[in-house]
């Protein structure tokens, strides 16, 4: 079959079903949908355990309800309800599976509040892999995507990125006319299928009327052609590129240098909202894409690392193995793609960097540094940023008090899920300024938007800056280029 046919396919069998948005509740019962059943590619075949590869029933039968991760997971420690909890929401997916759940809306309930964080597979011995099983019951829960994300969003997106950024720069230059809420107002953001966009726009002072990709592109120092080697290739994901500009150009210029010359990968979107919003073949359509990309530069330069500087698209890229189980000829292939994956908080070895400028401190304040959840518990990177940081702030750089602890951004949850997202920033916030931070760095731009938010509210003496853009500023003036710049992957 097709892809595109598959994806018709799989968007006409919701219509067709009826499926309505999450808060009508479609959830298997009698019927075990998720599992042992040709789903169309609506579901994964397998997940890629710590303990090898499993079905989705027997992945969420490896929690034995130890309970062991119950402190770590913040929809539990706010609202102290077990069906809040991995084991919670474990259990109710082993129910679903066996057509026993007894009340399909709780099981929704605890299914879409979920952060999706991965705190509790971090605590877990058995690493019992619980975003990715709660996101199998949410697929069916969502009408495969039919409710939250448009299905034309994602086409357009996939097929027309041109007209996609089009229908956001008139958002954009809406609110430039000094109408800020027009643009929210007239559904601009909601006829782009991707509601929550109109939070992440309001978070910067000016939004982009020239994309990131857009200027990377046009950037000769950056193309391909006539060039035998790189250090490294540049993929930007869309929040970099759509929203936060600046991120994907300091990303850039530190790559350049502190590890040498790259080029821009000339990307499509990851895939990720696809996927977690219940799309799961246009999430693969995005992964076959950029799959094909990086095939293309492997064969002129061979094995480069592929650097992309959101944590949230980072840990993503790097489980594309897991969307291909079952299919021989693309597992392999992305199975290569995410071994060349490169978060920008991993990349730049602490021993490369300068320290800084004492008044380029002396404007970024005490320093302090957000563990996004994407990051830590989706890639296990803390100790990397750490170390960078520390060597150019020195003193300045002070530890956050629950550092993982999620901000409560994940993703559209701030949108889908307002007052348990609040409730999950305000600890974030607490933690923030009993350090009297004032610049708390972090690696994803959903924590970017949901950290400053907050900060402007209840703490504006600090803000949240990403990673790339701080160590743009501090480092803007090296004594020297690295003579051995080349990253090895
Ligand atoms: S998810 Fe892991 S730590 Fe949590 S209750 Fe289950 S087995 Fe125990
Ligand atoms: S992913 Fe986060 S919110 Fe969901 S069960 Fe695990 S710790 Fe709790």
């Amino acid at each position: 079959m097709s892809h595109n046919k598959q994806n018709d396919e799989e968007n006409r069998d919701g219509a067709a079903a009826g499926l309505p948005p999450a808060a009508a509740h479609h959830i298997p019962s009698e019927t075990n949908e998720l599992y042992g059943r040709e789903t169309g590619g609506r579901h994964l075949a397998a997940l890629l355990t710590d303990l090898g590869e499993r079905n989705i029933y027997d992945a969420a039968a490896q929690c034995n309800r130890c309970g062991y991760c119950e402190t770590s997971c913040p929809t539990y420690m706010l609202t102290g309800r077990e069906t809040l909890s991995a084991r919670g929401r474990n259990q109710f997916m082993r129910l679903l599976l066996e057509g026993k759940a007894k009340s399909p809306a709780d099981a929704a309930e605890a299914l879409s509040t979920c952060l999706l964080c991965g705190a509790c597979s971090s605590a877990c011995y058995a690493k019992v892999p619980t975003p990715d099983i709660v996101l199998e019951g949410r697929r069916t829960l969502s009408g495969y995507g039919n409710g939250f994300l448009s299905r034309a969003a994602v086409k357009t997106l996939l097929d027309a990125p041109w007209l996609f950024g089009l229908w956001l720069k008139l958002a954009y230059l809406v609110k430039r006319t000094g109408l800020p809420r027009l643009a929210a107002r007239l559904g601009l953001y909601d006829l782009l299928g991707m509601p929550g966009l109109a939070d992440a726009e309001s978070a910067v002072e000016k939004a982009p009327l020239r994309f990131a990709a857009e200027l990377l592109a046009k950037d000769p120092a950056l193309r391909p052609q006539g060039r035998t080697s790189v250090n490294w290739a540049y993929f930007a994901a869309c929040g970099p590129n759509y929203i936060f500009t600046e991120v994907a150009l300091a990303t850039v210029r530190v790559l350049r240098r502190h590890a040498g010359e790259g080029v821009f990968i000339e990307n499509q979107c990851c895939g990720l909202m696809a996927h977690n919003y219940g799309r799961l073949n246009d999430a693969r359509e995005f992964a076959r894409r950029n799959i094909l990309r990086y095939e293309e530069l492997k064969a002129v330069f061979g094995d480069f690392p592929l650097v992309a500087d959101c944590s949230s698209c980072a840990a993503f890229m790097k489980s594309y193995e897991q969307l291909f189980t079952g299919d021989e000829e693309w597992r392999p292939r992305a199975a290569a793609f995410a071994a060349a994956v490169r978060d920008i908080l991993e990349i730049i070895p602490a021993g490369k960097i300068e320290h800084a400028a004492a008044d380029k401190l002396e404007t970024a304040g005490r320093i302090t540094y957000h563990d996004s959840c994407r990051a830590a518990h989706g890639q296990g990177i803390r100790v990397e940023p750490r170390e960078v940081l520390k060597k150019l702030a020195g003193r300045r750089y002070t530890e956050l008090p629950e550092s993982d602890w999620c901000c409560g951004g994940a993703g559209a949850f701030a949108f889908t899920q307002p007052e348990l997202s609040a409730a999950v920033l305000d600890r974030k916030l607490r933690n923030i300024a009993s350090v009297q931070a004032n610049t708390v760095v972090v690696g994803a731009t959903s924590c970017l938007v949901q950290i400053n938010a907050g900060l402007k509210a209840a703490y504006p003496a600090a803000k949240a800056v990403h990673y790339s853009v701080l160590l743009d500023g501090l480092t803007a003036e090296p004594a020297k280029r690295p003579d051995n710049a080349k990253i090895e992957l």
